[in-house]
């Protein structure tokens, strides 16, 4: 079968402007899809407005602009595609892999500490799987959960291999490091894991760029993906950009807004931290050019990039 044409995308979480680490991810994506003769998308994370700054969304799309990173299609929103990932979570459900849960932070807390269990790497707690087996009715579930395990009885332990172009091959024991996550909170949000592989696949991503950052998220996604039938696309986890403490740059840490008074200078520090040399170029848009060439001319080898 003919591979399907390449759809890459970027997915900002509107929480505050674009500064030099998203950029790098921003760029970094529309490289790829550009050297490929693909198609860029741009869609709005907004599942958790709680944390959305009004305006960023509109603010985002304009750096981009001024980038000369302009979306080959019109932005599509998450916010406006709930009934997507309700209709994907009843599937879940029907299927036997999701189930209800009505524990507290409190209750999990006291049910780890009986057990003396471990926090991951990530800092998130493993749900010890208190309701797993309880077949709550769907009026008593606050939240909703998704099976680990390899099996629907949850017994056996589920690793996912998968291949990253730029960190090469992967694996993770997603029954102990990540456990039965969420895909709908207790609030009604609805989980960036649910919405991000239900997004990907109805918009035909074949390829997701982004920040490395995301890199341990991939294997949940993955899973979703299996569980939901929809197809996996290639997946490439860029460099971060660190600030002064070494700390990924974020807008946790302050990082500052892109500075877009001088745009080619924004896109040269981007491309260097993706590794390409210095390029010609006296506008954004002859810069860019050259950046496509230099990454096409890279993504030859079988290592891809940086
Ligand atoms: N919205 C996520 C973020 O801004 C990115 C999600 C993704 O690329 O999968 O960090």
């Amino acid at each position: 079968t003919a591979a399907a044409p390449y759809r890459g995308r970027f997915a900002p979480s509107p929480t505050g402007l674009l500064h030099a680490g998203s950029l790098v991810a921003a760029l970094a994506s529309w490289l790829d899809a550009r050297a490929h003769g693909g198609q860029w998308l741009v869609r709005i994370e907004d599942h958790d407005q709680g944390r959305c700054v009004p305006g960023a969304d509109a603010a985002i799309l304009g750096q981009l602009q001024a980038l000369s990173l302009v979306p080959d299609e019109p932005p599509v929103w998450q916010s406006r595609r709930e009934p997507l990932y309700a209709a994907a979570l009843q599937r879940l459900i029907d299927g036997g892999w999701a189930y209800g849960c009505d524990c507290t932070r409190k209750s999990i807390a006291e049910a780890l500490a009986a057990r003396e269990m471990e926090r991951p790497r990530h800092g998130e707690l493993v749900y010890p799987g208190t309701c797993r087996h309880r077949h709550l009715p769907a009026a008593q579930a606050r939240a909703w959960r998704l099976l680990s395990t390899a099996d629907r009885a949850g017994w056996q332990d589920l690793t996912l291999d998968w291949q990253d172009r730029r960190l090469g091959p992967q694996w993770q024991n997603l029954t102990q490091a990540v456990g039965d996550f969420v895909l709908r909170r207790a609030d009604g949000l609805w989980a960036y894991q649910l919405c991000v592989v239900v997004d990907d696949a109805a918009q035909g991503i074949t390829d997701v760029v982004r920040g490395e950052d995301l890199a341990d998220n991939t294997p949940r996604q993955i899973r979703l993906q299996q569980l939901l039938d929809l197809p996996q696309p290639r997946y490439l986890h860029s460099p971060l950009v660190r600030g002064a403490n070494g700390e990924k740059l974020s807008k946790q840490n302050g990082a500052q807004a892109l500075d877009l008074a001088d745009p080619l200078a924004a896109l040269r520090s981007a491309g260097a931290v993706l590794g390409l040399p210095p390029l010609p170029g006296e506008r954004p848009g002859d810069w860019l050019a050259a950046a496509v060439a230099a990454w096409a001319a890279r993504s030859g080898g079988p290592s891809l990039m940086a």
